[in-house]
């Protein structure tokens, strides 16, 4: 399931890629920096990872969520956030029918009906096989051990699938990236999270409120001290960031027509080859006809500097960490040596930028 983004990414390169392709990091930062009076004066006092909208989707079996009631119950709440900035970067991550479809095989609630389904299964095939190779006189004892090793196999995958879910999803957290690198100046981020509540699936669209400004020092403040074992958290960043690599497909273009100021104004028809001085780092490339390949990967570059390398690593895993927060399914806070006092979250025991460094620089 993990390949959907490979084919859908190439739809929205404006997407991930806008995290680190148009790279005026510094801009954004000082927007996320310099804006707190701007569309204030109507709000309550929210504080961070508080839940300001949460929509359920209209359907089970074809997740969507209603943006226009989504955007009517942020301005009641005093979010007035642009079309450009929300419904539109939303539509472009969630609408698309594979990612629809990843959303209901992925859900809590199918994972739920997989269990039970998965055991017969499980115990039929063991029971069939056993019973041609095995002659027992007492059925009873093969049924037990048939129904224990049933068990134990059918834990075992429901334990794989609940642990990947605690993970960055490829397909949806990553997607999601976009759009919370627009809604973080309106101080939000945004999520799909869901769990099973009386035998019934509860997938939610979440924003929740965030001020990311104290997250974006404290790990600009943590990168720093940790430049001088550099290439230590380089290779420790490299080692748990190394999978997140997203493939997409452009026309190739021609480069005679690379320099025209159409192009220079549209970061949505930018071929990505021509931008490799961007933070992301492609990887391989190859010239196919008339499409080309890219890999990007989400991993900082080293070049960057730090307070960009901690910018581009909260909004990676925004979406993962606003997804865990509302589940209550966030890491035990049981080793992190980071204290309360750095806490900038009020609603739990880790903030984005503590659950980062666990993560990722521990
Ligand atoms: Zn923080």
């Amino acid at each position: 399931m993990q390949d959907v983004v490979t084919s859908e990414m190439m739809e929205d390169k404006s997407g991930v890629s806008h995290v680190m392709e148009e790279s005026p990091v510094d801009v954004q930062i000082s927007q996320i920096k310099a804006e707190p009076q701007q569309a204030n004066i109507n709000r309550p006092n929210w504080s961070n990872g508080q839940c300001v909208v949460a929509m359920p989707s209209c359907s089970l079996l074809n997740p969507s969520f209603d943006l226009s009631l989504c955007r009517a119950k942020l301005e009641n709440d005093g979010f007035q956030i642009p079309v450009r900035d929300m419904e539109a970067p939303l539509e472009t991550a969630l609408s698309v029918p594979s990612v629809r479809r990843y959303l209901v095989f992925n859900s809590a609630l199918f994972h739920f009906i997989l269990a039970p389904v998965l055991y017969v299964v499980v115990w039929c095939a063991v029971f069939s096989t056993l019973h041609l190779y095995i002659t027992v006189r007492d059925y009873w004892v093969l049924w037990l051990s048939v129904s224990l090793v049933s068990i134990l196999l059918t834990t075992a995958i429901i334990f794989v699938l609940h642990y990947s879910n605690k993970e960055i999803n490829m397909n949806v957290d990553v997607r999601l990236i976009q759009v919370n690198e627009r809604l973080v100046k309106h101080k939000l981020l945004v999520a799909v999270a869901d769990w099973v509540q009386t035998c019934a699936g509860n997938m939610q669209l979440y924003f929740v409120f965030w001020d990311m400004s104290h997250c974006l020092r404290a790990l600009t403040e943590t990168l720093e001290e940790q430049s001088f074992v550099e290439d230590d958290t380089q290779n420790k960043m490299k080692r748990k960031m190394s999978h997140l690599v997203l493939v997409t497909e452009d026309p190739a273009v021609d480069p005679e027509l690379g320099g025209s100021d159409v192009e220079q104004d549209s970061s949505e028809q930018r071929p990505l080859l021509r931008h490799e001085d961007t933070g992301c780092s492609t990887s391989s490339s190859q010239c196919g006809g008339a499409k080309v390949t890219t890999n990007y990967s989400l991993f900082p570059d080293a070049s960057l500097p730090a307070q960009a390398k901690a910018y581009q690593l909260l909004m990676t895993y925004s979406a993962t960490y606003v997804r865990l927060l509302v589940s209550d399914r966030l890491p035990g806070p049981s080793n992190y040596r980071l204290g309360p006092r750095r806490n900038h979250c009020s609603n739990a025991h880790l903030c984005l930028c503590q659950y980062i460094k666990k993560k990722i620089l521990q």
